[in-house]
């Protein structure tokens, strides 16, 4: 048994990002930047006011108020073609160029137009109410980086930059095979002995919601022949997730069937509670995380697993998923296996993370899966903790 630090760093150690793709913003929310993206204009590009007001010389004002004649207007988008002279006012818009001569806007507030005459009541500094060209950024700026996920802000901020389209990472093709003869899917006819295969559906969200693309492979049955026929459909996938026939049991072929199909094994075993008969090596180029059968498990090790895969194969730094909380309750000490418990987060009148653990911890029980808010690290070894001990969770 190998510990999750060891099994972590052999499963990230050998992934390389997938190939990039261009996509419209449209279609970019969510996506993972291949390349830096600088811009291609300036930010303004020229000087502009902020306010609805008159563009002047600062040195006409000093003696506020003064009564200067408008010679024109500048508007967002039609900009005063002359120059502003000494002594002269031109009508500004916000967003519109600031006339050339002009150094500073006085906001409208400020004034009492008086026919073709404006009177400005206060004196303003030079470059009051103007953004500079390129205050924001310019050209040339570098304001984007490979490996962001690119949410609304940042799109924003690439149409600014006058980019159509951008160079993303592939959505990495994660085939997702499902074994039993139990398992069926949900709202099939059940025979007695049968279940609803939660894994798959599960585990597929777990992909879309990692930037991943899930192929499903389906179910196949405790034979040779089934495991053998899909596990060979996961050929040109980037990763294959298998989840069941793991253990020692009879029926699990899993590792049989994939030995057969030129596995090589990478590790098996993981001293972690839940998922320690985790898989994971390469079928001709394809990574194969192995799964256990057990949902809580193999949503558990997809957490602290294949999250982290898909994060490499889209070329994003690696991040510690865990943070410090205190404990809300006494936890007895652990043993050579890091536990992952499920429980409630909550914060205290501080603001401060308190974590408590739910009392039945069975790797079966989804409900409480699903209900919990936080994973509860215990180390192999943990020493017995007292409430009000620091811990380390990853929310959920
Ligand atoms: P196995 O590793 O195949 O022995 O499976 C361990 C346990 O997980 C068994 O109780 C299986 O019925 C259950 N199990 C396996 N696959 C799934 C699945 N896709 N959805 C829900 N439970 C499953
Ligand atoms: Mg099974």
């Amino acid at each position: 048994m190998i510990s999750v630090e060891t099994a972590l760093q052999t499963v990230l150690g050998g992934l390389r990002p997938v190939a990039s793709e261009v996509v419209g913003l449209a279609q970019a929310a969510g996506r993972v930047l291949a390349e830096d993206v600088a811009a291609r204009v300036s930010h303004p590009p020229v000087a502009v006011s902020s306010m609805d007001g008159y563009a002047l010389r600062a040195a006409d004002a000093t003696q506020a108020p003064v009564r200067l004649p408008v010679i024109g207007q500048s508007a967002a988008g039609a900009a005063f073609a002359g120059e502003v002279g000494a002594g002269q006012a031109v009508r500004i818009f916000t967003g519109a160029p600031l006339p050339v001569g002009a150094d500073c806007v006085v906001m409208q507030e400020d004034t009492v137009r008086d026919g073709d005459v404006v009177e400005i009541r206060v004196p303003v500094p030079a470059g009051r109410f103007v953004r500079a060209a390129g205050m924001d950024f310019k050209a040339g700026d570098a304001l984007l980086s490979a490996g962001t996920v690119l949410n609304d802000r940042c799109i924003g901020l690439a149409a600014a930059m006058n980019h159509p389209w951008l160079v993303v990472r592939r959505r990495p093709r994660i085939a997702v095979l499902s074994t039993g003869d139990e398992i069926v899917m949900p709202g099939e006819p059940m025979g007695p002995a049968q279940i609803v295969g939660s894994n798959g559906p599960a585990l597929a969200a777990l992909v879309e919601a990692a930037g991943g693309e899930a192929v499903h492979l389906g179910i196949a049955r405790d034979s040779r022949e089934s495991l053998d026929a899909m596990i060979a459909s996961a050929a040109g996938c980037d990763l294959l997730v298998t989840s069941g026939g793991a253990s020692v049991g009879d029926y699990d072929l899993v590792q049989d069937a994939l030995a057969g199909a030129g596995l090589h094994l990478g590790f098996y075993k993981v001293a972690m509670r839940p998922g320690k008969p985790l898989m994971f090596g390469d079928l001709r180029g394809v990574p194969v995380l192995g799964l256990p059968g057990n949902p809580v498990s193999a949503m558990v090790c997809a957490i602290i697993f294949l999250g982290p895969m898909i994060r490499a194969m889209l070329g994003r730094p690696p991040e510690n998923p865990s943070m410090a909380a205190r404990l809300g309750c006494d936890l007895p000490a652990n043993d050579q296996r890091q536990d992952y418990l499920r429980g409630e987060v909550t914060r205290d009148a501080g603001g401060a993370l308190v974590a408590v653990p739910f009392g039945q911890q069975d790797s079966a029980m989804l409900a409480g899966l699903a209900r919990a808010s936080c994973l509860v690290i215990r180390p192999p070894h943990a020493p017995a903790a007292g409430a009000g001990e620091m811990v380390r969770v990853i929310l959920l």
